[in-house]
């Protein structure tokens, strides 16, 4: 027995040891990324149903001189694992808050929001709300025009805490949206209890709505179970006119999508008028 877990432990150890040593490697990148500024903000648009921009939402992308362009599925969980996703969430805040209060002085641009993707991890923080008061004071953006996505994973516990956070921002004008809607199991009570101005259907919903009548059904219940609290729906993951068409006859206010714009650097971002 003993020289077979010897020979078990020979056999996995090279495996295990260049993962783990690639997960080191990768967290040390990650570090460097910030240091070095390799981090960027792409704005995907969000338009209303004459398809006007309503906002944007921030979507972080790292520029690694050796991976390329990495997607943020590919770094977010490890940055949530090791704690880093606390300064990359505040470089991700600064960053929109300093872009927001550049397009407050552009006639064409101040009424857009941006909406920021916030993990479990950075908002439990103590500090979190202060964090927030701060990069919007830094910035001079407009707390009204930001929008701060949760998703359900925040509340796994400490509901009361989450949502006296929420309350101390909604005080200074900041709204919230709950990100991928109806994927987890406390969707609805999240929906009942915390104070949120939005909810966005999940991609998963919109992408088969016209074929699906499951998917359909489903989509028209969020829609009128959301409205009926006073809620604002924003559908992700639009790509078909029939998708959007879809959704605009059942009353859904808010579209974003590759139909409308996929995320870009800001340089390249139409920001105001039409899709
Ligand atoms: P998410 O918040 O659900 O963001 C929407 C994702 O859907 C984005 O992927 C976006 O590029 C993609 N998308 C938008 N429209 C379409 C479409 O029409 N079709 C398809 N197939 N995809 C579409 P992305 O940018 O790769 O981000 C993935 C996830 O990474 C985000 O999902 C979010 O959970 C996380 N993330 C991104 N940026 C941040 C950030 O700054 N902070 C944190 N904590 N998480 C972030
Ligand atoms: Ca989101
Ligand atoms: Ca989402
Ligand atoms: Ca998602």
């Amino acid at each position: 027995a003993k020289d077979a877990g010897r020979n078990a432990i020979r056999f996995f150890n090279p495996a295990m040891q260049a993962a783990i040593d690639a997960r080191i490697a990768m967290e040390n990148a990650l570090r460097q990324a910030l240091v070095l500024g390799q981090f960027q903000l792409h704005y995907q648009p969000q338009v209303d149903a004459t398809g006007w921009h309503t906002g944007a939402e921030a979507l972080i992308r790292w520029s690694d001189p050796v991976r390329g362009m990495v997607p943020p599925d590919r770094f977010i969980p490890l940055a949530e694992e090791t704690g880093l996703i606390i300064e990359i969430g505040q470089w991700v805040l600064d960053t929109a808050c300093a872009q927001l209060a550049q397009w407050a002085t552009d006639p064409a641009r101040q009424n857009l929001q941006i909406s920021v993707n916030v993990s479990a991890r950075q908002f439990h923080q103590s500090d979190f709300v202060e964090r927030v008061r701060r990069s919007l004071a830094a910035s001079g953006a407009n707390p009204a025009r930001l929008m701060l996505e949760l998703t359900e994973s925040i509340v796994i516990d400490r509901v009361d805490e989450v949502i006296d956070r929420m309350e101390q921002l909604n005080v200074v004008g900041v709204k919230f949206s709950l990100d991928d809607f109806g994927t987890g199991y406390s969707s609805l009570s999240c929906l009942k209890r915390l104070p949120l101005d939005e909810v966005k259907i999940d991609r998963s919903f919109v992408r088969d709505l016209v074929d699906d009548s499951n998917d359909a059904a489903i989509v028209q219940a969020i829609l009128a179970m959301s409205h009926s609290l006073g809620l604002r729906v924003v559908a992700e993951g639009v790509e078909t006119l029939a998708q959007r068409d879809f959704l605009l006859t059942r009353g859904c206010e808010t579209f974003q999508g590759y139909l409308f714009g996929k995320p870009a650097p800001i340089a390249q971002w139409a920001g105001s008028g039409h899709s």
